[in-house]
């Protein structure tokens, strides 16, 4: 079958179902399905497992507009120079392979009453069950002066690939002696460590290339997530290289001028060589079209992330309002596999398990220094629930330190491996 049948059969079905029968395969499509939305950490792990595991019972479209995805995770250590670009940057060929139809497109339309998806190219997915992973983007004015226009100046890096790229050339573009800003997003927000890993990487690099440098990190926060932890770190690394200024001091008053390369700062300006932007944040764009967001996020069911919007349509990762999990691509991948375990069973009565999640968020402080925090959680009819938890401690040897940067190494060979063999 070709997806212009597919599309076809999907649009045809779609309309019939409107008038006789609630789902795209009732009204007599024949296999059952699965549209996913977003080729990122939840979203090709969910369309993978569903594929895989359902040996060819169940359709699966994956609708993802980027052609190789550059992962955000370890795009820090890039900066740093510990990756290359090509390092952390993957295809869909495996996922094809599996038997998933990729489609390079973007979504932008979901009418949930006749259960299709309408795509920028023109065509229209029906659906019985559609999985939307869409990540991020950000609220418009959270941060005065910057919006998406200045992102050439002041990039976010927070979505991985050119952006990444363009505030590594800036890093490496810095006059000696130089000042790198960045402006810290408030909670909630996509990979909590992420912002002081990156200006640990930052620093690290400056330290090298760049020694009399500095850098200033403005934060709406009074605290962030391992920060005994990185400030140990900064304190044995990168003395008197990083001013964090809080909220306490003023950090959450701050506005920027793209044009003038300021940043000003409760009331004081200062000008700045980089600076990289990262503004609030909220689902990515298709979860409010597809009307299951309430507020920024869009709210889920923990034991299947259905929406509480729709028992249809299933939000993971970022984009989701699930509980206690922080938003991570390790989170992503963990809700993917209990989602695709009960979109499967829904659509073809296979066992459907209790739902167990994890994550571990790793970060690199310097050469061989790592760090982690992680949970394990449950399924609670509320929420995702947080069951216990572990975290690096301040003082650790530097074996302990190297071990644990090695697992991060290892996570990211097999979370890839997840998402896209
Ligand atoms: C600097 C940084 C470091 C990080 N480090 C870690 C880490 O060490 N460990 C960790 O676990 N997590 C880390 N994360 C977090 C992690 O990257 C995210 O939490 C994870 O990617 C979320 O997965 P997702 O599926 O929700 O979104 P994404 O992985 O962003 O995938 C979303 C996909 O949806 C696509 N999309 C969006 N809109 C549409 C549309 N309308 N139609 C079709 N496709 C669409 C996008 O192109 C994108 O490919 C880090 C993040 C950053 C920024």
């Amino acid at each position: 079958m070709t997806l212009n049948r597919r599309t076809f059969m999907g649009t045809v079905a779609a309309a019939s179902a409107a008038l006789t029968a609630p789902s795209v395969r009732a009204a007599g499509h024949g296999k059952p399905r699965v549209v996913v939305i977003g080729g990122g950490a939840g979203g090709a792990t969910a369309a993978r497992y569903i594929a895989k595991d359902s040996k060819g019972e169940i359709d699966v479209i994956l609708v993802e507009p980027t052609r190789t995805y550059y992962t955000c995770f370890f795009s820090n250590l890039y900066l740093g120079g510990f990756k290359s670009i090509d390092d952390i940057g993957h295809t869909y060929g495996g996922l094809a392979a599996r038997g998933v139809n990729v489609v390079h497109d973007w979504a932008i339309g979901v009418d949930r009453a006749a259960k299709t998806v309408s795509l920028a190219g023109g065509a229209t997915l029906g659906y019985d069950k559609l999985i939307l992973s869409p990540g991020i983007d950000f609220v418009e004015g959270a941060v005065e002066g910057w919006d998406i226009t200045a992102q050439n100046k002041m990039p976010h890096a927070y979505k991985a690939g050119s952006q990444t790229e363009l505030l590594k050339a800036q890093l490496m573009a810095m006059p000696e002696g130089g000042t790198f800003a960045m402006v810290a997003p408030p909670n909630p927000y996509r990979c909590p460590p992420g912002p002081y890993e990156r200006i640990s990487m930052v620093a690290h690099f400056l330290k090298n290339n760049n020694p009399t440098a500095k850098i200033i990190v403005a934060d709406p926060k009074p605290k962030f997530s391992k920060m005994a932890l990185f400030q140990e770190g900064w304190a044995n690394h990168y003395e008197g290289m990083i001013d964090w200024i809080g909220e306490d001091f003023g950090g959450g008053n701050v506005s920027v001028n793209p044009d003038a390369m300021t940043v000003t700062i409760d009331d004081e300006e200062t000008k700045v060589d980089v600076c990289n932007v990262i503004p609030a944040m909220k689902a990515g764009k298709i979860a409010e079209i597809a009307g299951v967001t309430d507020g920024n996020w869009a709210p889920v069911n923990a034991s299947d992330m259905s929406t509480k919007a729709d028992p249809d349509v299933h939000v993971l990762g970022d984009a989701s309002q699930q509980g206690d999990m922080p938003k991570s691509g390790f989170s992503a991948n963990s809700q993917a596999k209990v989602c695709a375990n009960a979109v499967r069973g829904a659509l073809t009565g296979s066992k459907v398990f209790p739902a167990k999640f994890s994550n571990t968020c790793w970060s690199l402080i310097s050469t061989d220094d790592g760090v982690k925090v992680g949970a394990t959680y449950e399924a609670t009819p509320e929420k995702i629930a947080k069951v216990d938890g572990f975290i690096s401690k301040t003082g650790e040897s530097a074996d302990v330190r190297e071990a644990t940067y090695i697992e991060s190494e290892g996570w990211y060979s097999g979370m890839t491996a997840d998402m896209f063999s």
